[in-house]
């Protein structure tokens, strides 16, 4: 749903084809995960979230003359501040309640696949964490729905689980201090609720100014955490029509205050929607700037994982991947 409007989904099975085929003409050999692990997932979402999203599709079909898909039609208050962290469980008990408490917008819907492919997108994450807390390397992980709008009780813009979260978390088991780095168009919003009051997990954040562009309520300069994660967040946002030269402006400041955390690893939430044909990006980046943005963070001589986010201009994403996985090896 898009100004009033249902319009062709933009998050289509083809982005992921054609990010393997990237990968295969690099010849990167590429594994699936074989676990499925509940209990990195409860490490980062609510009970009651998970519970919901693991059951609504089967509820759903229970009502009478239910649609095609799960959708809201109740929307509780919620203020989008982002010290705000996750609420309570659903108090009630109906599918229809349920929706609009988990459910954050209309770009969330549920088909009978997504809880599959929401959980083997999770697993690939955690899958990747561990090869890396295992070589001390680079992993890749492919993740399709994509995660860093999904806040710990709440999926939102086209997120469902937070992939990068969940790693993140996971790589904790065996580094003190972690950063994530996120270059997609849109501010990475829940990650940092997740990790908002948190000092031992750096959040940062490059994106399209929200004042004028999804997710609109957070990603301002303003917010660096809170209580004991004070200062551990850190937005920077980009005026629209930006190019490569800023977003290499902004990834330099991260990488200085990556190294002044002192990080032992870092996660790279990648989104390719900040390039120039994407359907629905505001910033102008080329293929090849990927490259740019590669080479300095692999500068910072860590162990790093990259997780797959956003980017739908399907003939570009290829490139960019390619560009980004090329610089950094
Ligand atoms: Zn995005």
């Amino acid at each position: 749903m898009r100004h009033g409007r249902i319009v062709t989904p933009k998050d289509l099975p083809e982005r992921t084809a054609r990010l393997l085929k990237a990968l295969a003409d690099l010849h990167i050999p590429v594994t699936a995960s074989q676990e499925d692990d509940e209990a990195a997932r409860l490490k980062v979402h609510t009970a009651g979230f998970l519970h919901y999203l693991s059951t609504a599709w089967e509820r759903w079909q229970a009502l009478p003359d239910h649609g095609p898909e799960v959708w809201p039609n109740t929307f509780p208050y919620w203020s989008g501040r982002p010290e705000d962290r996750a609420r309570p469980d659903c108090p009630a008990e109906h599918i229809l309640a349920q929706t609009g408490w988990y459910l954050g917008d209309l770009s969330v819907s549920l088909g009978p696949d997504s809880w599959r492919s929401i959980r083997a997108s999770a697993n690939t994450a955690v899958a990747a964490a561990d090869a890396i807390a295992a070589d001390r390397g680079v992993a890749y992980a492919l993740c399709r729905p994509s995660g860093h709008h999904a806040r710990a009780d709440r999926a939102s813009g086209f997120c469902f689980l937070n992939n990068t979260a969940i790693a993140a978390q996971r790589l904790r088991q065996t580094f003190d201090r972690v950063a994530i780095l996120d270059v997609d168009a849109h501010h990475g919003d829940g990650t940092q609720q997740i990790f908002y009051s948190r000092q031992d997990v750096l959040t940062i954040s490059v994106h399209a100014d929200p004042a004028n562009y999804y997710p609109f309520f957070t990603g301002y300069e303003g917010e660096r955490g809170t209580g004991a994660g004070d200062g551990f967040n850190l937005n920077l946002p980009l005026v629209h029509g930006a190019t490569g030269d800023a977003m290499f402006a902004a990834v330099d400041r991260a990488a200085e205050a990556i190294r002044a955390f002192r990080a032992d690893v870092v996660v790279i939430a990648l989104g390719f929607d900040t390039h120039a044909r994407d359907p629905i990006g505001v910033l102008k980046l080329e293929s090849a700037d990927f490259a740019g943005i590669a080479t300095r963070v692999r500068e910072l001589n860590l162990p790093m994982l990259v997780v797959q986010e956003g980017g739908y201009a399907i003939d570009a994403i290829g490139d960019c991947l390619t560009a980004f996985l090329t610089a950094l090896s």
